[in-house]
């Protein structure tokens, strides 16, 4: 009945060929590009057909549950992140809270890195004990995230290169901490671009989640999120899963039982599906992100360079420094570069901003064109102050996501407004 359009799982494709040509259809007439089936329901030939997709949702039903633009997003991510499967989302929220309640329910609890985007630790302190949740924020060390684990852990939380501070998480370790507890690990890997700069799941994490708003759409003009799980995980200490015996989601679904589950949550039964048009954007973004991110890696890591000989600037934070305290990790886990985000210290952090004319103040990331923000009084200023430094921000702190211009124009217009 479904004729998506690949395979995600049948080529061994390099990063940028799977990037231009996953979902992408050969053949007389087939469109070069993606299409968009701006379609909210699918026919069936005979009422069997419909009965069986209402068992099993392998195919096309509801645009709610499945529409062909967003699976051919699904299976390009899948690709890309070298998972088995995903679920696209409306946005990087929609996708955290799917991912948390894939492996959580009213009486678990959560482990994860305290430095984190300001929605994820509102989500984990506001919105999880609504459920029932609890969750204990902890450094972003395996030592902390040890000690912080209880016999009703479900999943340990990090994201790959966090923002502004980029801590770099410690996959390795963390993998094997959560799983030794009968835990899942889930890495927020937006600022590792949609597994160019790194892909989590190759180094034991169960999940990926991450914003599709930022270097993936790439281009400031839609939102998204997705959620990818690998080909297996170990849900056997999961009572979510095991629950209800032979009828137990772990029995029915089986391998595919934490993908099934993230759908049905997230899209079927919550709705924070994901429209075609945004699917199309967002594939379409895909298709450059490694050169926009390769470009913007080298670029971020010379502006670093060069901001520390600057006078009148302070700390330069950015994980490609020699000095920045998860440098190593980061040549460990990351290919490519040390992602495009970094922070740096100014006097008068306002005048500054007010006197740039080519970076422009505005709270996205991965934009193709360079972004500036005062995490202080902006992104985190509803986190509580402790927490603020903590994260790696001060009132002089000035967070930079860095676009693809000429870095010469860069250069220049932050001299000029220094
Ligand atoms: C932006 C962001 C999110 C949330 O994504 P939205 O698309 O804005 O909902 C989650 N995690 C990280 C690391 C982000 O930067």
């Amino acid at each position: 009945m479904s004729d998506f359009p690949t395979d995600p799982t049948d080529t061994d494709w390099s990063y940028q060929t799977a990037a231009v040509h996953t979902s992408i259809p050969r053949g007389l007439g087939q469109t070069v590009g993606l299409p968009i089936h701006a379609a909210a329901a699918f026919q069936f030939d005979t009422l069997a057909q419909a009965q069986d997709e209402f068992q099993n949702n392998t195919g096309l039903s509801y645009a709610r549950l499945q529409n062909p633009t967003v699976r051919a997003l699904e299976d390009r991510i899948t690709a890309l992140e070298g998972g088995a499967s995903t679920v696209a989302l409306a946005s990087g929220q929609a996708a955290t809270l799917t991912a948390l309640l894939s492996a959580c329910r009213a009486g678990d609890h959560v482990v994860s890195a305290s430095s984190l985007f300001g929605g994820t630790t509102g989500m984990l302190n506001n919105i999880l004990p609504l459920m029932g949740i609890s969750a204990t924020l902890v450094d972003n060390t395996p030592d902390a995230v040890r000690a912080a684990m209880q016999d009703n852990t479900r999943l340990v939380w990090a994201e790959m290169i966090s923002n502004p501070a980029g801590d770099i998480a410690d996959l390795d370790p963390f993998a094997g901490i959560a799983h030794e507890h009968g835990a899942l690990l889930a890495i927020d890997n937006t600022c590792g671009g949609v597994g160019y700069l790194c892909r989590p799941l190759e180094y034991g994490a169960d999940i990926v989640s991450q914003s599709l708003t930022k270097w993936a759409g790439g281009h400031g003009s839609v939102m998204g999120g997705s959620v990818t799980v690998g080909a297996r995980q170990d849900l056997s200490r999961n009572p979510s899963y095991t629950d209800g015996g032979e009828n137990s989601v772990l029995k029915v679904r089986g391998d595919a039982a934490l993908a099934w589950r993230q759908r049905w949550l997230g899209a079927s039964q919550l709705g924070m599906t994901l429209a075609p048009h945004s699917a199309f954007l967002i594939a379409q973004g895909l298709e450059t992100l490694a050169l926009r991110l390769s470009r913007e890696c080298e670029s971020a890591l010379e502006l670093a360079r060069w901001l520390q000989t600057q006078p009148g600037v302070g700390k330069v934070s950015y994980p490609g420094l020699e000095g920045h305290p998860f440098h190593d990790q980061a040549g460990r886990y990351l290919r490519h570069g040390s992602g495009a985000v970094l922070a740096f210290e100014v006097p008068d952090p306002a005048a500054f901003l007010s006197r740039l004319r080519v970076l422009r103040i505005a709270p996205n990331l991965g934009d193709v064109r360079t972004l500036v923000v005062h995490p202080w009084t902006t992104t985190h200023g509803r986190v509580p102050e402790a927490a603020r430094l903590a994260a790696g921000v001060t009132p002089q702190t000035i967070r930079m996501s860095v676009g693809v211009e000429d870095v010469k124009d860069l250069k220049a217009d932050i001299a000029g407004a220094l």
